[in-house]
């Protein structure tokens, strides 16, 4: 199976998510956010098509890492393969963030024909930062997220209790808005 990305893996991020952390940038993108940072990554046939399997033994040799972060583009356009990578990951003992522009009701909305393989993605996803990135609403002082519409969601009681469960840690970390 393979995966369309946008650029090499990094291996030592510390701005996607906590502690050190590989990500994956998935190539092509239908959000069209204004401003976006990654317009590179918005064409789905641009990037280029890897080997999973090569993701894959990458994550095994990982020993700094504290997890792996999805991150694009829009991830959530090639679910099936990073659903393979984001269990390997975790049998590795590795947690998984994963960034999207859509929300997660519509992820799993009943009438998203992908709402299914969505689900399988999400399953094995730790935190998911989402919805699209709004300039009227950016803010350098958010951690882990670019405008305060997005939110860092708890997956794991997101899925067990149907409705969305926030990671407080991080979305109380905006000190201006605080006040
Ligand atoms: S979802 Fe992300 S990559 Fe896509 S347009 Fe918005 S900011 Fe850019």
């Amino acid at each position: 199976m393979k995966i369309r990305i946008s650029s090499s893996t990094t291996f030592d991020s510390i701005v996607d998510g906590p502690g050190l952390r590989m990500v994956i940038w998935t190539q092509g993108c239908i959000h069209n956010c204004k401003d976006c940072h990654n317009p590179q990554t918005h064409d789905i046939c641009g990037g280029h098509e890897v080997e999973i399997d090569n993701i894959i033994s990458n994550i095994k040799k990982l020993k700094l890492q504290r997890g792996i972060t999805l991150s694009g583009g829009e991830p959530f356009l090639q679910p099936e393969a990073l659903e393979v990578i984001a269990k390997e990951a975790k049998i590795n003992n590795l947690d998984v963030w994963s960034y999207t522009g859509f929300t997660f009701e519509q992820l799993l909305d009943s009438r998203n024909p992908n709402r299914f393989k969505n689900l399988n993605l999400l399953k094995h996803i730790d935190v998911l930062v989402d919805g699209k990135f709004e300039l009227d609403k950016k803010d350098f002082n958010l951690k882990f997220r670019g405008s305060s519409n997005q939110r860092v969601i708890d997956v794991v009681k997101s899925l067990k209790y149907k409705k969305v469960m926030l990671v407080e840690e991080y979305m109380q970390d905006n000190l201006f808005e605080a006040r």
